[in-house]
C-alpha cells in the first residue's frame, strides 16, 4: 500500500519557503490520502437520474414485497428449517427455505428493509442477549475471555476455500452476499468465530462437508467490539473434519473510504458512480464474513451480479458471464491461488481500458474513466507496468503469479494506491499522467507509486507477513524498490544512490530522532492498533534498514537471498526471522558469516538510531575512538523514556570510514561497532587527513566528529568538493544541520558547510541543503533578526542562480527526455532564490504571471509553475489571487488543480488566508483531503501560522469527525499545523488544547508537544548564538 508521498511540490511561501515537502516533520509526518471526492453533503445528481432511480426504487420495493411473501409461503409449505440468525432484526424468527436463499439474496436489501448499522444489529432479540450474558458470565467464572471477546480470532478453525456470491445494487448503494466457507477443524469447539462488521446477517447454516447432515445452530450474534460474528452450535465440530459455513447477509456500499464503498465522477455533465473495495488492513470484514487475519490464507471463488450497464472486476479474470433477461449479468471469476483476505478486491464501474501484454504473457489493463482513457492519460502507467513486471520477474526469478493484472484509477481512495493481487487500485493523481501539463516531480510520483505496488505483487501478495507487526517488512521493501525499480526505468537518475537519501533517509531520521518515536516493528494487539502501524517509520525506516542490509551484505548476495525467500515462502506467510535466516544462509554460501537476525533485531526492535562520534588522531598513532549513543533532538525529553534514561541503547553498526586529504580518498572495510566506545587503528592517517564516516550514507545513523575534523572537511569541500562523493556531500550537510539543531554541534558549522554550494553542480547536495534549511527557516521566520539569516542564504544561492538561469518553455518536449538532474537542480535553486527574495527571481515570476493574465495563455515552464504561482500570489495584488482562484475552479487536470490551490496559501493578506481557510471546509469547493493541505500550507506561511493554529483549534471537532477514522490523515493535520509553533505562549496553548480534547490521536499530540518543546528549547539556547555568528559573518 502506498501512502501518498509528495515530492518537490512545494512552492515558496512568503517570505520564504524552501521545501515544504521535505520539511522537518518532527511530529509524525502525516500520511495524506488520495482524493475523496465526496463528502457528507448532498450528492449532486441530475434530475433525470434522480427520477429514474426513484422509479426503480419503487419498483424494486414492490417486487421485494411480492418476493418476500412468495418466499415465506414456500418456506412454510416445505417446512424446511433454516437456522435463524440471532443477530437478525427483532421479532419472531422468520422461517425460510433453501430455495429462498438465492432469491432473498438477490433482492435489493435497501428496497425491503435497510441493512442495519452494527450497533442496531448487535442488539438482537432480548432472549438472545440474555443467553449471551449468561454465557459471558460462564466464561468469567472460568476466568477466561469468551472466544469472541479476544483480540485475535481463536485458532481452532482454518478456512480453506470461500465461495462468495455478491449482488451489487448501484441504484440504491446496497449489496447482498452469500458466502460459503469450507472450514478445517483443528480443535473441537462449539463456536465458530469469524470477522464481520457493519452488515446485516440474514441467515447462517453449518453443514458437515460431503455428508448431508447439518449441524444445528443454537444461536448466532454479531459482536461489534471485536468486529466478529459468532455462531454457537448445539454440538462440537470434530477435529480434522471439514465443514461448510454458509452466511447470507447484506450491507451498504457506503460513501466513505474503506470496505466496499462508492465514489463518483462527472462525465459529459452527468454524475456516474462506481463501487470499489479497500480491505487492507482490516476492512474485508465489512464486505463479507471472513477470517480477516493475514495468516488465514485460502482460495476464493467470487461471482458478482450487477446491472449490465456496469462491468465488474476482481483479482482474477472472468471465467464466464451469465446474462439475465432483466438487464442483469453475473460474472464468475476464476479461483484465486492461496491468498490473504486483505488482498481480495472487486469493483463495479463503467470504466473503459487499454491493454498490453508482457513477454511472459501477463495481460495488463489500465481501467479509468472513459475520458481519461480516450486522452491517453493511462498510457504512461500501462507502459511502465509492462516493463516493471518483466524487471521484477527477472530480479526475483519468480514469475508473476496470476494471468492478468488490472490497474484501476479511481477518483477517491484513502491511500495513494493499494496492491490488491491482480487488481491494484490507484487514486487518479498517482496513475494518470498527461505529459503536456505534468512536471518531472509529478512523473516521478506516478512512477514510484507504480513501482511500489508492483513490488508488492511479490512482497505482500505472494509472500505475506504473518502478522501486522511486520508490516514494515513488506512496506519497507516496496518503498526501497521504488528507487531500485525507478533506476531500472531511468538508469541515469541514480535514485537508489542519491534521491533515496533526501527523500527517505534524511526524512525519517527527523521523525525517528524524537524521544516519542517507536520501534519499526511494533507490537499489535487489537484491530485499533493495526492502522497505527502504517506510518512513515514503517515505510521509510523499513526501507532505510533494508538498504543498509543490502549494502553490508553486498547487492548480489542480497538479491540471491530474496530469490530464495520468495521461492520458499510463495503462497504462504513469513515473519522477519524467516527472511533473516534465508539471508544468513545466502551469506554463508559466499563464505561470510554474519548473524543477520542478531544485528537486525537491534535495529527493528529498538526505536531511534545512533549517532557515531569519531575522535581522531590526538594521542596515539593512527588510533581513533569511535563511540555510539542514541541520537535525540531534545535532550530534555530523554527522561520521558525510561529505557533511554539508563543509557542502554546499543546497536551493532556497520561503519565504513574513509580517510582523505586534499586530493585523495581511501576507504576502509566495514568496522562493526557494537560497544559504547571502541578504539580502532586506521592506517595511513596523516596530520592533515580528515576522516569521513558512513561512506555514501548507506547506514542508518548520523556521524559526528571533533571540531578539527569538521574544519578539515569544510576546507576540503571549499577547495575541491569532488573528492567527497555526491551522496556524502549531501550526508554531511544533513548531519551537520541536524546535529546543530539537537545541540551536538555549534550552530555555525552547518552554515559554513553550505558556503561551498556556489561551486556545487550536483542536484543532491542542494536538495539536502534546501530540506535542512527549511525547518531552520521556520524557527526563525517570525523573529526580529530574520533578515540576517535571509541575507546569508541569499548570498550562498546568488551565483548558482545566475549561472543556471530559468528553464525555457518546454511544452512540447517530452518529460521523460528531459534531463532530470539538471532540471531538478535548476528548479531547486530557483525555489531557494524566489523564497529568500532574490529580486531577479521575483521579477521573473511576476512577468510570467502578468503574461499569463494578459494573454490568457499559460507559458510558464512546467517544472517551475508551482514556484511562479506562489511567488506571484505572495508579491502581487489581490487580483492575482482571484485569477489563480478562478483557474483553480476551471481546470480539470488533477496535477494543475493541486498546485493552484496550494499557491493560494502563499498570500500575505490575512483576510484572503482566512477566507481560504473557511472555504477549505466546504467539500463542494475543496476535496476533503485537500482541505488538510490548505490548512497545513497556511500554517507554514509566517503570515498565516497563527490563523491556521486558531482555525485548527476552533474546528477541531469537525476536523476530527471528518478524518478521525483515517488515522494517518488526522496525524498529518496535527503535525502539519503544530510543527513550527515555537514560542512559550504557543506551547502553552497546545498543552491546554490537548487537555480539553484528550480523546483519540494521543500519539500525534504527544509528538506535537515534544516537537514544539524542542523548538522552544532551541530558541532559548541557540538562536542568539546563530544570529551572532551570522552578523559577524556578513560584516566580513
Ligand atoms: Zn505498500
Amino acid at each position: 500500500m502506498a501512502l501518498e508521498d509528495k515530492r518537490e511540490k512545494r512552492p515558496p511561501v512568503t517570505p520564504m519557503m524552501i521545501e515544504e515537502e521535505a520539511a522537518l516533520r518532527n511530529g509524525s509526518r502525516g500520511l495524506p490520502p488520495g482524493p475523496w471526492a465526496e463528502a457528507a453533503g448532498p450528492r449532486p445528481r441530475t434530475t433525470e437520474r434522480h427520477i429514474a432511480v426513484h422509479k426503480r426504487l419503487v419498483l424494486g420495493f414492490a417486487v421485494s414485497i411480492l418476493a418476500l411473501l412468495a418466499v415465506t409461503m414456500i418456506a412454510v409449505l416445505l417446512s424446511v428449517r433454516f437456522e435463524e440468525c440471532g443477530a437478525a432484526a427483532d421479532g419472531p424468527p422468520r422461517a425460510s427455505g433453501n430455495g429462498s436463499l438465492s432469491g432473498a439474496a438477490r433482492q435489493p436489501p435497501g428496497a425491503g428493509q435497510p441493512p442495519g448499522r452494527p450497533e442496531e444489529e448487535a442488539r438482537g432479540g432480548e432472549a438472545a442477549a440474555e443467553k449471551e450474558e449468561e454465557e459471558e458470565e460462564e466464561w468469567q467464572r472460568r476466568r477466561e475471555l469468551p472466544p469472541w471477546a479476544r483480540p485475535r480470532l481463536p485458532r481452532h478453525l482454518r478456512p480453506l476455500h470461500y465461495n462468495l456470491m455478491l449482488s451489487a445494487f448501484m441504484e440504491n448503494f446496497t449489496f447482498s452476499g452469500e458466502v460459503n466457507v469450507q472450514l478445517e477443524v483443528r480443535n473441537a469447539s462449539r463456536y465458530i468465530v469469524l470477522h464481520a462488521h457493519r452488515m446485516h446477517i440474514e441467515a447462517v447454516r453449518v453443514a458437515e462437508d460431503k455428508l448431508a447432515g447439518g449441524v444445528r445452530v443454537a444461536r448466532s450474534f454479531l459482536y461489534p467490539q471485536t468486529q466478529v460474528f459468532v455462531v454457537v452450535l448445539n454440538r462440537s465440530l470434530e477435529v480434522q473434519r471439514s465443514y461448510n459455513l454458509k452466511i447470507i447477509y447484506n450491507a451498504l456500499i457506503e460513501n466513505e473510504l474503506l470496505g466496499f464503498f462508492r465514489s463518483s465522477y462527472v462525465l459529459h455533465g452527468e454524475r456516474r458512480f462506481l463501487g470499489v473495495t479497500q480491505f487492507s488492513p482490516t476492512h474485508a470484514r465489512k464486505a463479507f464474513p471472513c477470517f480477516d487475519e493475514p495468516i488465514y490464507k485460502a482460495t476464493f471463488k467470487i461471482s458478482i451480479r450487477h446491472q449490465a450497464t456496469y462491468l465488474s472486476l476482481s483479482n482474477m479474470p472472468v471465467e464466464t458471464s451469465v446474462f439475465e433477461e432483466d438487464g442483469w449479468v453475473t460474472d464468475h471469476f476464476s479461483q484465486t491461488p492461496l491468498m490473504s483476505t486483505y488482498y481480495l478486491a472487486w469493483a463495479v464501474c463503467n470504466f473503459t481500458y487499454r491493454e498490453t501484454v508482457t513477454k511472459s504473457g501477463v495481460v495488463v489493463r489500465l481501467y479509468a474513466r472513459p475520458d481519461a482513457i480516450r486522452r491517453g492519460s493511462g498510457d504512461y502507467a500501462l507502459n511502465i507496468t509492462r516493463r516493471l513486471i518483466e524487471f521484477y520477474e527477472d530480479y526475483f526469478k519468480v514469475p508473476y503469479s496470476l494471468p492478468k493484472l488490472d490497474l484501476l484509477a479511481v477518483p477517491k481512495h484513502p491511500y495513494a494506491a493499494m496492491e490488491n493481487w491482480g487488481l491494484s487500485v490507484f487514486v487518479e493523481q498517482r496513475i494518470l499522467l498527461d505529459p503536456s501539463i505534468s512536471s518531472i516531480s509529478y512523473l516521478l510520483d506516478v512512477t514510484m507509486v507504480i513501482v511500489h505496488e508492483l513490488c508488492h505483487q511479490w512482497f505482500g501478495d505472494l509472500v505475506t507477513p504473518v502478522w501486522w507487526e511486520d508490516v514494515w517488512l513488506k512496506e519497507g521493501f516496496a518503498h526501497y524498490f521504488e528507487f531500485v525499480g525507478t533506476d531500472y526505468l531511468y538508469p541515469g537518475w541514480n535514485m537508489e544512490k542519491q534521491r533515496f537519501l533526501t527523500d527517505v533517509l534524511h526524512e525519517v531520521m527527523l521523525l525517528d530522532g524524537l524521544a516519542s518515536s517507536h520501534p519499526v516493528s511494533q507490537e499489535v494487539q487489537q484491530a485499533a492498533d493495526i492502522d497505527r502501524v502504517f506510518d512513515w517509520i514503517a515505510y521509510k525506516k523499513g526501507a532505510a534498514l533494508i538498504r543498509m542490509l543490502a549494502n553490508f551484505m553486498g547487492h548480489s548476495v542480497f538479491q540471491v537471498g530474496l530469490q530464495d525467500y520468495l521461492t520458499i515462502h510463495k503462497y504462504g506467510n513469513a515473519a522477519r526471522n524467516d527472511l533473516w535466516n534465508t539471508l544468513s544462509k545466502a551469506l554463508k554460501r559466499v563464505g561470510k558469516s554474519v548473524n543477520i537476525q542478531e544485528v537486525m533485531d537491534q535495529w527493528t526492535l529498538q526505536m531511534g538510531y545512533p549517532v557515531i562520534t569519531i575522535l581522531g588522531n590526538e594521542t596515539t598513532d593512527n588510533v581513533i575512538v569511535i563511540s555510539q549513543a542514541r541520537f535525540v533532538y531534545d535532550s530534555d525529553a530523554k527522561p520521558k523514556d525510561p529505557a533511554f534514561g539508563d543509557n542502554s541503547y546499543l546497536w551493532q553498526i556497520p561503519l565504513t570510514i574513509a580517510v582523505g586529504n586534499t586530493s585523495h580518498i581511501s576507504s576502509e572495510a566495514i568496522i562493526w561497532v557494537s560497544n559504547k566506545s571502541e578504539h580502532h587503528r586506521i592506517p595511513a592517517l596523516e596530520e592533515a587527513s580528515w576522516l569521513l564516516g558512513n561512506i555514501n550514507q548507506t547506514g542508518y545513523f548520523r556521524v559526528n566528529y571533533d571540531i578539527r575534523n569538521w574544519r578539515l572537511l569544510i576546507n576540503q569541500l571549499t577547495r575541491n568538493h569532488e573528492v567527497i562523493s555526491v551522496s556524502n556531500r549531501a550526508g554531511l550537510i544533513d548531519d551537520a544541520f541536524n546535529l546543530a539543531r539537537a545541540g551536538y554541534l555549534p550552530q555555525n558549522i552547518p552554515l559554513e558547510i553550505i558556503r561551498y554550494l556556489s561551486e556545487e553542480k550536483d542536484f543532491l547536495p542542494w536538495h539536502a541543503a534546501s530540506r535542512a534549511l527549511y525547518p531552520l527557516d521556520k524557527l526563525l521566520d517570525r523573529t526580529e533578526n530574520y533578515n540576517i539569516f535571509n541575507e546569508y542564504i541569499l548570498r550562498q544561492v546568488a551565483s548558482m542562480y545566475l549561472k543556471l538561469g530559468w528553464p525555457t518553455n518546454n511544452l512540447n518536449k517530452s518529460l521523460v527526455q528531459a534531463s532530470y538532474q539538471h532540471e531538478e537542480l535548476r528548479r531547486e535553486v530557483i525555489m531557494l532564490a524566489c523564497s529568500f527574495g532574490n529580486k531577479h527571481c521575483h521579477q521573473q515570476a511576476a512577468t510570467l504571471i502578468s503574461d499569463w493574465i494578459s494573454s490568457n495563455r499559460n507559458r510558464i515552464p512546467l517544472n517551475v509553475r508551482d514556484i511562479v504561482y506562489c511567488t506571484g500570489v505572495s508579491l502581487m495584488d489581490e487580483d492575482v489571487w482571484e485569477f489563480i482562484w478562478m483557474k483553480f475552479h476551471s481546470t480539470t487536470a488533477v496535477s494543475e488543480k493541486k498546485i493552484l490551490l496550494e499557491a493560494l496559501t502563499c498570500s500575505d493578506d490575512r483576510n484572503l488566508l482566512n477566507r481560504l481557510l473557511n472555504l477549505s471546509l466546504n467539500s463542494e469547493v475543496v476535496l476533503d483531503q485537500d482541505a488538510i493541505d490548505v490548512i497545513i500550507h497556511v500554517a507554514r506561511n509566517p503570515h498565516g501560522r497563527d490563523l491556521a493554529w486558531k482555525f485548527f483549534r476552533e474546528k477541531w471537532k469537525i476536523l476530527n469527525a471528518r478524518y478521525g477514522e483515517a488515522l494517518f490523515m488526522n496525524s498529518k493535520l496535527i503535525s502539519g499545523v503544530t510543527e513550527f509553533l515555537n514560542t512559550e505562549e504557543e506551547l502553552r496553548e497546545l498543552k491546554n488544547f490537548i487537555k480539553s480534547y484528550e480523546e483519540g490521536a494521543a500519539a500525534s499530540f504527544s509528538r506535537a508537544v515534544e516537537t514544539v518543546e524542542a523548538n522552544v528549547r532551541w530558541q532559548r539556547l541557540y538562536k542568539e548564538e546563530l544570529f551572532q555568528w551570522l552578523r559577524k559573518s556578513l560584516t566580513h
